[in-house]
């Protein structure tokens, strides 16, 4: 296995930047997620790991050997980079054993190498047993799981999924996911993983790139992706954070800042060194928000929707001192929420989100 090295990669279409200077290591071994909105650059960037497009500029490292850069660039079939398609792309007419070692064949690989090479890949898939059938006779899990067994039997450097899971109903989406991690965990492989499903990146990736626009707006481990958005757009787009206006007042104890909130004192958390300024943004989420007691400090919020989902109930809301912005919270109990009723929220946690540039 290899890792991988993205530097200061640039891809024009026209006078489009569909992925505008991104820089990123992947290590040896690691699970990274590439996540983003439709149309961030998340599928031109994997096409141009696996050189499917050229870069504009930039380098592109696979393990050390140069793949792309000003000079040029390495065929696909030459880089040693696995890719799992979204829609399988399997030979319909062909065994899995066949579509599995079809590469081997072209390559003129000895037949019993390439046999034992097979059934290696497929029982790495937990697909033993299934090497006679046709693709018309498996389930969209397995289809999947053939597609990264041929994949693996050319014994790639880096595996690139692009959506694997996008096409599976939401139960089989969650056992592939327990096995995609559990064959990482195996096998130590090199992967890329673009998806844009958050739950999905979260639960499998080391780290997540997250992009925006073509840009990388933050490189981070999912819980410190969560906790510490690097910006405002990664702040909203994951899980859902309400960005809320906020002026820092004065710097507590260490990592922390109180700030003035919807009228509101609270104490957030913060990077090292923040300094009381009056056009801040905080981050929060809805489990940072709690309805305040009788004589509670707190900000009045008028509920304009309520749904009802199971057992909770997602409560939206806007501040009487703010209309414009918006505010959810979901509440387990059950509970009157009816729209334009008056209720007295308060903040509890939340994390200033920083000035400047991404970390
Ligand atoms: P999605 O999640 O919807 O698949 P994405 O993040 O993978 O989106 P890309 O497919 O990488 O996004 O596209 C990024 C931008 O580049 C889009 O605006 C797209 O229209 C543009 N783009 C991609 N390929 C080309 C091309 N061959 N020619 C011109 N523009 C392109």
């Amino acid at each position: 296995m290899a890792g991988l090295t993205i530097a200061n990669v640039t891809k024009t279409f026209g006078d489009y930047d569909a992925v505008k200077d991104v820089s990123l290591d992947v290590r040896d071994g690691e699970f990274l997620a590439v996540l983003g909105p439709s149309g961030c650059g998340k599928t031109t960037l994997l096409r141009l790991v696996a050189g499917f497009e050229k870069i504009s500029s930039g380098q592109i490292r696979i393990g050390s050997d140069v793949v792309s850069d000003a000079s040029g660039s390495v065929p696909p079939e030459k880089r040693r980079v696995g890719i799992v398609f979204q829609n399988y792309a399997l030979w319909p007419h062909m065994t899995v054993a066949e579509n599995v070692g079809y590469s081997l064949k072209v390559a003129k690989v000895d037949k019993a190498v390439a046999r034992q090479r097979v059934a290696d890949a497929l029982s790495l898939v937990n697909l033993d047993g299934l090497a006679d059938r046709r693709p018309a006779n498996l389930s969209g899990g397995q289809r999947q799981r053939v597609a990264l067994a041929r994949c693996l039997v050319a014994a790639p450097s880096l595996v690139l999924f692009d959506e694997p899971l996008a096409n599976l109903d939401v139960h089989l989406r969650a056992s592939m996911e327990d096995e995609f991690a559990a064959f990482h965990k195996r096998t130590g492989t090199t992967i890329v993983y673009i998806t844009h499903d958050q739950a999905e990146a979260m639960a499998l990736a080391d780290r997540i790139a997250v992009m925006d626009h073509g840009r990388l707006a933050q490189l981070a481990a999912p819980r410190d992706l969560y906790r510490e958005p690097a910006n405002e757009m990664v702040a909203s787009f994951i899980a859902q954070g309400i960005v809320l206006p906020a002026r820092v007042l004065s710097a507590e104890q260490e990592g922390h800042v109180r700030v003035e909130v919807l009228g509101h004192e609270v104490v957030v958390r913060c990077r090292p060194g923040e300094l009381p300024r009056a056009d801040a943004k905080i981050c929060i989420r809805s489990p940072d928000l709690e309805i305040a007691g009788k004589g509670e400090a707190g900000f009045d919020a008028t509920v304009t929707r309520a749904i009802y989902k199971g057992g909770a109930v997602r409560v939206e809301l806007s501040p009487t001192l703010q209309p414009d912005l918006h505010l959810h919270v979901e509440r387990q109990e059950p509970g009157s929420f009816e729209p334009g009723s008056q209720i007295r929220l308060k903040i509890m946690s939340g994390w200033l989100i920083p000035n400047g540039k991404p970390a």
